[in-house]
């Protein structure tokens, strides 16, 4: 049944005490019904924030402290390290490893993510979690359909819940499911405290994007499968990244040129950024992350279109570069 829709900011007290909801900053029924669905989804407590870097920061402001040092999975999402980056101005330290291995010793948080945007590699879970610190695994492209990072021993998982979860481009939303209830309790506390918390409209548009996720997912999966062979048989692809689920994968043309040309030439596939929804997308990283990726790489976000209908528009976009 349809969740109704409560946009009220404050409720009345009930004899003079505050209920269950009271002020909107600390929480409201639209939101903790879309976290009691994704806890379930996920496997423990969820807690909804502002947007996916909205809920790094909570988790950085929940779990560490000045002089502390985060191991960092060198192929996580940019914007992530741009973030810590940031908190270095308050004392915040990172490390950058290569999350296939072992997380290095003496750190005070563990942080990887599956697979990796947009490199698409793997973290090595059990290493991870054998670490004794901390460990979030931020599960974006993933989703709890292909991973549940909770169960292989991590602590915290992350969501961009702008992505596949809410899965329509049009709600910025973030998520944390916490494995033990008492992290969660804290980790509300400094919701409540900082403010980055979501609004009663994302959170709707959550639990709406949640009643799809399973068969919008599987057909991502289906297609992007399909697409990612066809990738890489075709003469203008020099390498095609696919972890062999999700609808997320990336792939080489030549060079910086031979990206622009796939990219601008598409026309059902946007060429926009963004990941996870219904509509495809691609784009050249290397506008946004040019120490990283190379010059011909582009991010396919694959959406519900036909395959057929897709891989048209790839192959006359690789074929239109490749003369
Ligand atoms: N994590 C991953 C893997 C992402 O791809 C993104 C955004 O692209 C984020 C976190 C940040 O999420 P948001 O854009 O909702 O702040």
């Amino acid at each position: 049944m349809e969740q109704p829709l409560d946009r009220s900011t404050t409720w009345p007290y009930r004899d003079g005490e505050p209920g269950p909801f009271h002020y909107a900053r600390h929480a409201h029924p639209t939101g903790v019904e879309a976290e009691r669905v994704l806890g379930e989804l996920d496997g423990g407590d969820a807690l909804l924030f502002a947007s996916g870097t909205g809920a790094v920061t909570a988790l950085a402001l929940t779990l560490l402290a000045p002089g502390d040092t985060v191991a960092l999975a060198q192929d996580a999402y940019y914007g992530t390290g741009v973030l810590f980056r940031e908190l270095e101005r308050w004392g915040l330290r990172h490390v950058l490893f290569d999350q296939t291995g072992p997380p290095p010793a003496d750190v005070q948080l563990v942080w990887v993510e599956a697979p990796s945007n947009p490199l698409l590699t793997l973290p090595d879970l059990e290493a991870a979690a054998a670490h004794p610190a901390p460990v979030v695994c931020d599960s974006t492209a993933a989703t709890p359909l292909h991973l549940r990072p909770l169960e292989h021993g991590c602590d915290y998982v992350l969501h961009s819940a702008t992505k596949y979860l809410a899965g329509h481009h049009d709600a910025l939303l973030g998520a944390v499911v916490c494995g033990r209830p008492d992290d969660a309790a804290r980790l509300h506390e400094v919701r409540t405290r900082t403010g980055i918390v979501a609004g009663p409209d994302a959170a709707w548009l959550l639990l709406r994007g949640l009643k799809t996720l399973d068969v919008r997912v599987a057909r991502q999966t289906a297609s992007a499968g399909e697409l990612a062979q066809r990738l890489g048989e075709h003469g203008a692809v020099q390498v095609v990244r696919y972890p062999g689920f999700g609808g997320l994968l990336s792939f080489d043309v030549a060079d910086g040129a031979a990206a622009h040309a796939v990219e601008t030439a598409t026309s059902l596939i946007a060429n926009a950024t963004s990941l996870g929804g219904v509509d495809s997308t691609i784009e050249s990283r290397h506008r946004w992350e040019p120490e990283r990726v190379p010059p011909g790489l582009l991010r396919l976000s694959v959406g519900l279109e036909p395959v057929g209908a897709l891989w048209d528009d790839l192959r006359a976009a690789l074929d239109a570069s490749d003369r």
